[in-house]
């Protein structure tokens, strides 16, 4: 296994019920017996219904918990449909995947996205932070000057940089099967790594990839440099396809 591959976090999307739990026994198995899975950290991100159910059914493991998103107003209140990181934080969560493009996609701002760092650091959650390039800006050679405004902009007056990990997820490949050829990834993965240590301070950055990784493709994605994990949507639904996943990745 790279050394670097530590971080295999689930984006269960808006999919799942109470009986989905029951898939988490063979992951929770695999951690436990696997030697090298015991090295690596597993989140599990489901929809807010089953944060809680989670955070239950994985307390006995290794295995860490995580939300979806979460509100930018750190206090109790009245937006009505909202939930917010002291409400995640009071669920044993750990973790918050923030800036999913998917939101993006719906309105959410850099401004937006650097509150609710903000607000999530406060109330002691690890930040998932999401940033990705659409296909039109690739195609114009945008995607560095993208990259580098979503990180100055949601990063803005961020403090505690150690509690926040990156995943590089271009939105083109997020659902579409489709993944970047190893170099130009590679290319991506360390212009994001030098603008983290150079322009935002951070001492050890974190780097995840997202879009598309399954069980076929992660032999050539495992290879990539810069990488400290993937984020995995569809695939970590079916455990079996997680697990195949997180395997290949130790031989
Ligand atoms: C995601 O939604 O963060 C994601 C990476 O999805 P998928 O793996 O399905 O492309």
């Amino acid at each position: 296994m790279t050394n670097k591959l530590k971080y295999f976090v689930a984006n269960w999307k808006m999919y799942g019920h109470l009986k989905s739990l029951k898939s988490l026994d063979k992951v929770v198995k695999f951690q436990k017996k696997n030697k090298k899975a015991k090295k690596i950290k597993i989140v599990y991100c489901p929809p807010f219904t089953l944060l809680y159910p989670f955070v239950q059914k994985l307390k006995n493991s290794n295995i860490k918990t995580g939300a979806q998103n979460c509100s930018f107003e750190s206090k109790y209140g009245p937006p009505t449909g909202s939930i917010n990181a002291k409400m995640i934080k009071s669920l044993k969560c750990e973790y918050v995947i923030i800036g999913h493009s998917e939101k993006r996609a719906k309105g959410e701002s850099d401004q937006i996205i650097n509150k609710k760092i903000q607000s999530a650091l406060k109330n002691k959650l690890k930040v998932i932070l999401c940033i990705g390039e659409t296909l039109s800006q690739r195609k114009k050679r945008k995607t560095k000057k993208i990259l580098f405004n979503q990180l100055n902009r949601c990063l803005k007056k961020i403090e505690n940089k150690n509690k926040i990990i990156v995943a590089y997820e271009p939105i083109w490949s997020i659902g579409s099967g489709l993944i970047p050829k190893s170099k130009d990834l590679e290319k991506t993965l360390n212009h994001i790594e030098i603008f983290l240590i150079n322009k935002m301070r951070f001492k050890n950055p974190i780097i995840l990839y997202g879009g598309s990784v399954n069980p076929k493709n992660i032999m050539l994605l495992k290879k990539v440099s810069y990488l400290d994990g993937f984020l995995i949507g569809g695939a970590s639904q079916n455990s079996n396809k997680f697990i195949d996943i997180i395997k290949k990745t130790f031989n």
